[in-house]
């Protein structure tokens, strides 16, 4: 027999399939099983390569998209990154429209995987011509060929979830997950899952976990959109100050709301107890899972899944690095504990 070589054609081939770990010692006073969906282990590092290759080779199938053309976005964060890497490997020109506020390690990170950059000053509103909106519209308009991303208002960002995350939660608990528990920023990931796991089983518990800062839990209980619940937070990627059309809230059974310091000491804490180095949103929704335990939302034999959305190391100057903690005045909680390094 011909021995084959053991290689997948691209990078791209591992998007998805990622690893379901149980979480053991951080839960170990709390009732129920806990299930984290490591989304760090898609190749870009976080779970916008599933939308990012999705939307992309769907515009492919309906010619929308031809070899050399231009994808845009406005983000400098994980979707930013998967959609330059998807670029990549498929020879599309990337253009990401990013505000003046990205970390100029951001911008490196992008520039890196061959994407261009746009820097767009953040102090302006959404409607001038200057902001990343206007930009990115502009230079959809002028690039004939390009796709706008848009993911906030972008249908197949949810598609993406129910073609692949819901159906692998479904298989790897065999059936058995009783809760859902993901960060809610578009609202692709939780919307897109939840539809496929409760089309499964309807009595499964969709619980999206929000920021304090951000619209979306008080939209959800009044259906009304409420400027005063808006005003600015730390974490990234979590949360909104608008109605994003991909977040499907009729599916939603409950929003959790969490706090910047607890999100981050959680986040240290995910590595410190499980090894697990995730980003700052994994932090809020482990955060919300200690909430939601304490208000009784899980029984003794209920199964839950928690989304945890992205890689540690791209906050490395924030949620882990202890300067930044203590500006943010996070080290005057109890719960804070810094690590002393020995110098030889
Ligand atoms: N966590 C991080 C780090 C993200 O970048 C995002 C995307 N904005 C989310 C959580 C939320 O995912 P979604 O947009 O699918 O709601």
């Amino acid at each position: 027999m011909k021995e084959e070589i053991q290689a997948c054609n691209n990078i791209l081939e591992l998007i998805g399939n990622t690893p379901l770990i149980k979480l053991n010692k951080i839960t170990q006073n709390m009732k129920g099983n806990y299930f984290a969906k490591v989304e760090a282990f898609n190749p870009g590092h976080s779970t916008k390569d599933r939308i990012a290759l999705y939307i992309i080779e769907q515009a492919e199938k309906s010619g929308i998209l031809k070899p050399g053309d231009t994808i845009i976005e406005t983000t400098s964060g994980n979707t930013g990154f998967s959609l330059a890497m998807v670029s990549i490997i498929k020879g599309y020109e990337c253009i990401l429209a990013v505000s003046s506020k990205s970390s100029a390690d951001k911008i490196d990170m992008l520039k890196t995987m061959g994407a261009k950059v746009y820097v767009c000053p953040a102090h302006v509103s959404a409607d001038d011509p200057r902001s990343y909106y206007e930009v990115a519209k502009r230079l959809h308009n002028e690039h004939v060929g390009s796709v706008y991303i848009n993911q906030y208002f972008n249908e197949l960002n949810v598609d993406a979830h129910y073609y692949s995350t819901g159906p692998e939660i479904w298989q790897q608990t065999q059936g058995k997950i009783t809760h859902l528990v993901a960060c809610s920023g578009t609202g692709g990931t939780i919307s897109g899952t939840a539809r496929f796991l409760k089309e499964k089983n309807p009595n499964i518990r969709i619980i999206g976990i929000d920021a304090y800062g951000s619209v979306l839990q008080k939209y959800h209980q009044t259906h009304e959109f409420d400027q005063n619940e808006i005003y600015p937070y730390r974490i990234e990627g979590l949360g909104k100050n608008l109605i994003p059309s991909a977040t499907d809230f009729d599916i939603i059974d409950k929003f959790e709301k969490v706090t910047d310091e607890s999100s981050a000491h959680r986040a240290r804490e995910l590595a410190k107890t499980e090894g697990l180095f995730v980003g700052y949103t994994s932090g809020a929704a482990m955060q919300g899972l200690k909430q939601l335990e304490e208000d009784g939302e899980f029984a003794e034999d209920s199964n839950v899944v928690v989304i945890f959305p992205d890689h540690g190391s791209r906050y490395m100057s924030k949620v882990f690095n202890d300067k930044w903690m203590d500006e943010q005045g996070f080290f005057d909680s109890e719960t804070a504990e810094i690590q002393k390094v020995e110098y030889v």
